[in-house]
């Protein structure tokens, strides 16, 4: 067991302020100040805290710098600004959404939706992606379109003490400003509460930092260059806005059709499982995400045969409430017994694993068992599970007889078998193993 696995791995109190970054320091301090018992992460009213201090800050802060960049865009005649507003307007979006879907996913499951309501951000992320696609879009067309009326390009005549050029300026600093307090804050809670929703918006708004920048060094720019380049800017932006509207949706619809947690979560829900001294091995594990902040569990524990069944199941119950409790994962447990120190079980076990290593060392033997006809006492029945690699599913029939042929070898006794296969996206914890070791070839 290594030294991680003794505390709650996904919010562990221990780990703070090891390797915080600039952004977790400075969110930390917002929680100090706006929320009560910030430190206790890993309660889920807490959590809920963090998210909503995260997104009342950026719809604040979003409406204000969207009304400003409007107005402006209206008085000085700027597209740029206009584009850009319409960004912040999706921000805004996506800042309302991410409040209602920290007060909907907090809500309990109900008849017609007994896994909760937190998919309901997937959809309502699509719909803003749409909207925001739809204006983008329209913005290209519309500076296209008035571009070509005024017959291209117009030679700038910027007067840096006129209004006209200090306030859309000041208005633009202000906003590098305001998304770079919105990047370190809300990644910051993100971090500390696990939120995907306030990470997404958090690193959208570094990009829309980057944004501001290029506006204003355009607003400066038009004067040495002598041309106002407006609508070039403006046209550049809108295509950017379409691009992140189109990456949300993408997300989104992935998110629909559920996708694997994260291998971080992933590996903070086995390593907290394996500490504890009932669990002798994990496999066939399955979780399916309902929203971002909604994980249910199924897994395979090996335990020992020998134990009383009573002791194994408070055991099981204890293990599932308290990773429930403390991982925020609700945990269904599989039992399989296992036979130790059964020296026939232990040495058949050991002729499967041989016989399916030699065809491909990334097949795995799960749900091992041996059973003796009562009847015969040279007869015995082996059933497990072969996991195989993709490139050997089509082989299937063919690795079932080499294995059955290869383990017979072993042994005078009359071998029988019950094989079951499966796919390696049958267990997480194979998809894992194999992503580290694609890292560790990298
Ligand atoms: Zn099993």
């Amino acid at each position: 067991m290594d030294s991680d696995s003794s505390q709650p791995p996904l919010c562990g109190k221990d780990s703070r302020r090891r390797r915080d970054g600039l952004n977790v320091r400075f969110a930390d301090l917002a929680a100090k100040l706006f929320i009560k018992n910030y430190r206790d992460t890993n309660s889920p009213a807490v959590r809920k805290r963090y998210g909503y201090l995260g997104s009342l800050y950026g719809l604040v802060t979003n409406l204000l710098l969207f009304t400003a960049k409007i107005i402006c865009s209206f008085i000085f005649a700027l597209e740029t600004l206009r584009a850009d507003a319409i960004n912040n307007a999706s921000d805004i979006g996506m800042c309302v959404l991410a409040l209602v879907s920290v007060f909907i996913a907090s809500r309990p499951a109900s008849k017609q939706h007994p896994y909760g309501s937190a998919r309901f951000e997937y959809i309502g992320s699509l719909v803003i992606a749409l909207l925001i696609i739809v204006l983008a879009g329209s913005q290209v067309v519309d500076t296209v379109t008035d571009m070509i009326a005024s017959g291209g390009l117009q030679p700038a005549s910027v007067d840096f003490a006129s209004p006209s050029f200090y306030v859309p300026f000041a208005v633009m600093c202000c906003s590098i400003l305001i998304k770079l307090s919105q990047y370190f804050l809300l990644t910051g809670l993100a971090k500390r509460s696990t939120s995907m929703t306030l990470e997404a918006t958090g690193k959208d708004a570094r990009n829309d930092s980057i944004v501001s920048m290029v506006i204003a060094a355009s607003l400066l720019l038009s004067a040495p260059i002598g041309w106002d380049i407006d609508p070039i800017t403006a046209i550049g932006v809108s295509l950017l806005v379409c691009l992140s509207g189109i990456s949300i949706i993408r997300e989104a619809a992935s998110a629909i059709l559920g996708t694997t947690p994260s291998n971080r979560i992933i590996k903070s829900f086995a390593d907290y499982i394996r500490q504890y001294p009932l669990v002798l091995g994990l496999h066939d594990l399955e979780m399916h995400t309902y929203g971002s902040s909604v994980i249910h569990a199924y897994v395979h524990v090996d335990v020992d045969a020998s134990l009383p069944l009573m002791t194994i199941r408070d055991e099981v119950d204890h293990i599932e409430k308290e990773t429930e409790r403390n991982l925020g994962i609700r945990t269904v447990i599989h039992i399989d017994p296992i036979l130790i120190g059964d020296p026939e079980t232990d040495r058949f076990r050991e002729y499967v694993i041989e016989a399916a290593q030699e065809i491909d060392p990334d097949i795995a033997v799960n749900d091992f068992r041996l059973l003796h006809n009562p009847d015969d006492a040279h007869r015995i029945l082996l059933i497990f599970d072969l996991i195989l690699p993709y490139d050997l599913l089509s082989k299937e029939k063919e690795v079932i007889e080499r294995v059955k042929e290869t383990v017979k070898s072993f042994t005078n006794l009359t071998v029988n078998f019950s094989i079951d296969v499966d796919d390696r996206t049958s267990d997480l914890l194979l998809l894992l193993e194999d992503d580290q070791r694609r890292h560790e070839e990298l």
